[in-house]
């Protein structure tokens, strides 16, 4: 066999891309929900590459084999598009990484990018770590970062412990993230990016991200969003002037809870930036996928990929439904006589209200003929505290039939934690105080049921409080016939 030469396959490259961005330029038309539904894959992909397969296909393959050295040449050389190896990337990866970047740039004409990784954990790592880098020109520079101490549990000791203490890589908390001469305060030219989680779990802490970003970028440093908690389909953080963003896919993304997943979706082309990288400035999800996370290993696998793209298909109907169905619950609670306050950015009663509606609409709610207009959307988090002791919240907590108790949240089924022992347990007493998780607060996340049936379970819970003694069993048989619960007998 001839070898076909490497211009043979750069040319054929240079056809392709031609292709794939006349195809995303076409998508990017398209509204929210046909952007989900369709992503990266056409019916011509289908057909030519994937046995006409109508759903994104599960490369469960480590690796891609080469037509030859010619191709293989070019393709490690990073001349021809190529997954490679699945540490890297792999196609069921780079169908949700298309996903995301779309939808987190959607109606805007910003460029974006997507690394996905196999956790909320991972993507917070691969989007932080690559700033936090030692200047050998300066020896005894001691780095810092600036964050929102209201963050998710996990983040904290991301923080606090990996960064802050094992490494020595300061964080400056921000204690009140609505106040913009705390950040500005923080700040100094050792800080290497400003850090926020809005809304934040469970406190839903919430901040000017436009006022913040403005503060970061006259500081030459990036602004880093987590946005889980409300996902791109009730607000776009980048489009506001945030550089990247962070989604615990695992989240609102992936609804029906088959996994852990997460994703860094960037802003391409980040020359506003002082950091001296250009491949991390022009393209950050590409830098970060091809080059840290290719050494250290954190990228989502295939299964999981696809896992959480079927989900996304219908986000947006989701967190509407959702959304809808906890300002419900949150005005339910607000006047139940057993509880001592609730925590919901949908309430007009939260001092966030406000500031919180300029940022958290249902994408394309102007387009849909329900609603015909912008409307707000909150999300599916929300927090109550008992009135009562710890104790009298954990029954509460244990009533709870409909519910389910699970450290989790945006799922399809609605769950709720005791924060300050589960989801916050291990920042401590004094990591709670701050971040305001007291031990009579429950966090809820609701679910697609119908609000009504959470409503009656809420309230029969919070009767245990009025000395009235909630009854359960459980069956000897499963539903599947299985009885492990007699045998134990
Ligand atoms: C769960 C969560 C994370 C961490 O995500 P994992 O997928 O569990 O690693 C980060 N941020 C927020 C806001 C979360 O809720």
């Amino acid at each position: 066999m001839s070898s076909k030469g490497l211009k043979f396959y750069t040319d054929a490259a240079r056809r392709s891309a031609k292709w794939h961005s006349d195809y995303i330029k076409n998508m990017k038309k398209c509204r929210f929900d046909t952007i989900a539904v369709h992503g990266l894959y056409s019916m011509q992909e289908a057909l030519d590459f994937n046995q006409g397969s109508t759903i994104e296909p599960i490369y469960m393959s480590a690796s891609q084999a080469y037509r030859d050295s010619d191709e293989m040449e070019a393709a490690l050389g990073y001349q021809i598009p190529t997954w490679c190896y699945s540490r890297i990337g792999n196609p069921s990866m780079y169908y949700l990484e298309g996903v995301l970047a779309l939808l987190e740039g959607y109606g805007s004409d910003i460029e974006t990018s997507c690394c996905a990784t196999a956790s909320g954990m991972a993507a917070i790592q691969s989007a932080c770590d690559p700033f936090l880098i030692y200047d050998p020109k300066k020896p005894n520079q001691k780095i810092n970062f600036v964050a929102t101490c209201q963050v998710y549990g996990g983040t904290f000791q991301q923080f606090a412990i990996r960064k802050d203490q094992e490494k020595n890589l300061e964080w400056r908390k921000i204690v009140n993230s609505n106040d913009l001469k705390e950040w500005e305060s923080k700040i100094d030219k050792n800080t290497r990016f400003l850090y926020g989680e809005m809304p934040s779990n469970p406190g839903q802490a919430f901040f000017d991200l436009e006022k913040v970003a403005k503060i970061a970028h006259k500081h030459g440093i990036p602004l880093i969003i987590d946005g889980t908690v409300a996902s791109p389909a009730l607000m776009r953080p980048l489009q506001w002037g945030a550089d990247i963003v962070i989604q615990s896919v695992t989240k609102s993304l992936t609804t029906s809870g088959f996994g852990i997943a997460g994703a860094v979706i960037a802003k391409n082309n980040l020359s506003h930036l002082r950091i001296e990288n250009d491949a991390l400035k022009a393209n950050f999800g590409m830098y970060i996928k091809a080059l840290p996370n290719r050494d250290n290993g954190p990228n989502i696998s295939p299964m999981n990929a696809i896992l959480s793209l079927n989900d996304i298909r219908t986000l947006r109907s989701k967190m509407d439904l959702m959304s809808r169905s906890t300002m419900q619950v949150a005005k339910f609670l607000e006047k139940h006589k057993n509880i001592e306050r609730v925590d919901y950015l949908g309430l007009e009663s939260h001092p966030l209200h406000k500031l919180a509606s300029k940022y958290l609409v249902l994408v394309d709610s102007e387009h849909d003929e329900l609603y015909k207009k912008k409307v707000n959307r909150y999300g599916h988090l929300m927090s109550f505290r008992v009135k009562g002791t710890a104790q009298d919240t954990r029954d509460v907590f244990d009533a709870l039939q409909r519910i389910w108790r699970a450290t989790d949240l945006g799922r399809i089924k609605s769950v709720a934690t005791i924060p300050a022992i589960s989801t916050h347990s291990q920042q401590g007493e004094e990591g709670r105080k701050i971040a305001d998780i007291p031990a009579n607060l429950i966090r809820l996340c609701v679910g697609g049921e119908h609000p009504d049936d959470i409503i009656a379970d809420l309230d029969q819970a919070l009767s245990v409080l009025n000395g009235k003694k909630v009854k359960t069993s459980t069956p000897e048989f499963s539903a599947g016939g299985a009885s492990s619960a007699l045998l134990r007998r």
